[in-house]
């Protein structure tokens, strides 16, 4: 019986996932390399959104496949299927919400990273090297110091989830990992503006200290938390027997990009004894501008920084970043060795554990895509990147101040601007809305622009957020003059 066992399992043909013709897939992927290169040099030629018809929707229906295809086959959906209808996020005149507009070294990295295939998760292999080199060259861009700690994330959200949950273990003044929230005596509160990031909400309520503990502060009329109101709030936490334990401060908000009194908020959190953390999403990295880094002074006095390599370093998604002054309580929040990650003296186990600095146990190597990049282009020529994307949104905000239809709500101190198309026969605020909803929507289908919008101050907005290096002016001249085209025809 056990005999014949062992024959059956020798007769079955072993698989696996390679290739039997290896030159085949050679040959496909030399045509995807062509194909990519294509697409990114002829982006420009491309709309830069389209609707999905019907048929392609359906197609992204159909059964799980249970029988092997044709890799040509499927390639073929890819290219018809697939990309086409990006995002488009990748596209000159796309300026919705923030993002980065990618980069091809960037998607050759994440390529080569998946081919060398580590898992940075730890160990003594060069791909944890290279991320830690890639950690520390974060430092050096926000002015953080060498002894620094800090961790490559998926992306903000994530970076800031991690810097609250230090800050909460390290103000809760008991050991919350061991007994949890319900332990702490007094209530904590965090502070930071109305303006702040959703992820941060989301982080509380993770965090088990719930929506209510982040403070929204009022701003003052250039979207920039009021210290005053700020202070008042702190005292009267204080007073009701509330822990005030963390300040976080914006470094560019959403809407408007409005950049926090970095340096009174550290006095602040100094003098009251709060954790000081920063959320720079958005313009952290403006520190290697050499026109604007003055906008972001006091970054390097956070506790805790979060930033985006993915936003104003143009990786592909995905690659956030989180650094702590204070490296031991930024491992003490994360570090657990159970039995089979147990440290060697010599071999693989040999390196850090870099899982012990976040919440994933296995992490992707993102931090290539980010080295490759820095390397070919030098990190200066990233920084007049955000000069340049700032001088743009500065020119459209001059354009359309001086435009009679349009009506600027919030002038680009850095590459966000807010602004609405009003045509002389005044009209109600909701229909000054739906037709600038209209508007926008017409862009985007059109294949025009793509851009967002927003309500600031209780006022309906487009919104233009520009963090794209492929952006020309003259692409922002067409967003004003079919912006305008289109206005007209839906008033006439
Ligand atoms: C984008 C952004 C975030 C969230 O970052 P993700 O990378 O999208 O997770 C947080 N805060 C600010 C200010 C942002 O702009």
């Amino acid at each position: 019986m056990r005999l014949m066992r062992n024959a059956a399992a020798t007769a079955r043909r072993e698989e696996t996932l390679d290739p039997e013709d290896w030159a085949t897939l050679k040959a496909l992927s030399h045509r995807i390399v062509d194909d990519s290169v294509a697409y990114l040099r002829d982006i420009h030629e491309r709309p830069s959104w389209r609707p999905m018809p019907e048929d392609v929707k359906a197609f992204f229906t159909g059964p799980m496949p249970r029988k092997p295809q044709e890799l040509d086959r499927i390639y073929r959906d890819v290219t018809e299927k697939l990309m086409p209808y990006p995002m488009g996020n990748n596209h000159p005149r796309f300026w919705s919400w923030y993002m980065g507009a990618g980069n091809y070294t960037g998607a050759l990295g994440d390529f080569l990273a998946a081919i060398q295939g580590s898992n940075l998760g730890g160990g003594n292999h060069a791909a944890a090297l290279l991320d830690q080199q890639v950690v520390n060259w974060c430092k050096e861009i926000v002015g953080f110091p060498v002894s620094a700690s800090g961790t490559l994330t998926n992306g903000g959200s994530e970076a800031n989830l991690l810097a609250l949950t230090v800050a909460r273990n390290v103000k809760a003044g008991v050991d919350i990992r061991e007994h949890g929230i319900a332990a702490i005596e007094k209530p904590l509160r965090f502070y930071a503006s109305d303006q702040v990031h959703s992820c941060h909400r989301k982080a509380v309520e993770t965090l088990g200290l719930g929506n209510r503990a982040l403070r929204r502060i009022p701003t003052n009329k250039d979207f920039t938390i009021d210290i005053t109101a700020l202070r008042q709030a702190i005292a009267k936490d204080r007073a009701k027997g509330f822990k005030p334990a963390c300040l976080i401060a914006t470094a560019g908000t959403v809407n408007t990009g409005a950049i926090d009194d970095l340096h009174a908020l550290a006095d602040l959190a100094q003098a009251e004894d709060l954790w000081f953390h920063v959320d720079g999403c958005i313009g952290a990295l403006m520190a290697i501008a050499p026109e604007n880094a003055y906008r972001v002074s006091g970054l390097e006095r956070a506790q805790s920084l979060a930033f985006d390599p993915h936003k104003g370093l143009h990786a592909p998604f995905e690659a956030g970043c989180v650094l702590f002054k204070n490296a031991a309580a930024h491992r003490a929040a994360f570090a657990v060795t159970p039995e089979y990650l147990e440290t060697m003296p010599r071999g693989l186990a040999a390196g850090a554990w870099l899982h012990e600095y976040g919440l994933q146990t296995s992490r992707g190597f993102r931090a290539l895509k980010i080295w490759l990049a820095l390397r070919e282009h030098g990190i200066e020529k990233f920084g007049r990147l955000i000069d340049q994307a700032i001088a743009q949104a500065q020119y459209l905000s001059r354009r359309i101040a001086q435009e009679p239809r349009l009506e600027l709500l919030s002038p680009a101190t850095i590459n966000i601007l807010c602004f609405r198309y009003r045509p002389a026969q005044a009209k109600t605020a909701d229909a000054l809305k739906g037709l600038n909803i209209e508007i926008m929507l017409r862009l985007q289908e059109q294949g025009i622009a793509t851009l967002s919008d927003t309500t600031i101050n209780g006022q309906h907005c487009l919104r233009v957020a520009i963090s794209n290096h492929r952006t020309r002016t003259s692409d922002l001249d067409l967003l004003l003059s079919e912006l305008l085209r289109v206005g007209a025809e839906l008033t006439s």
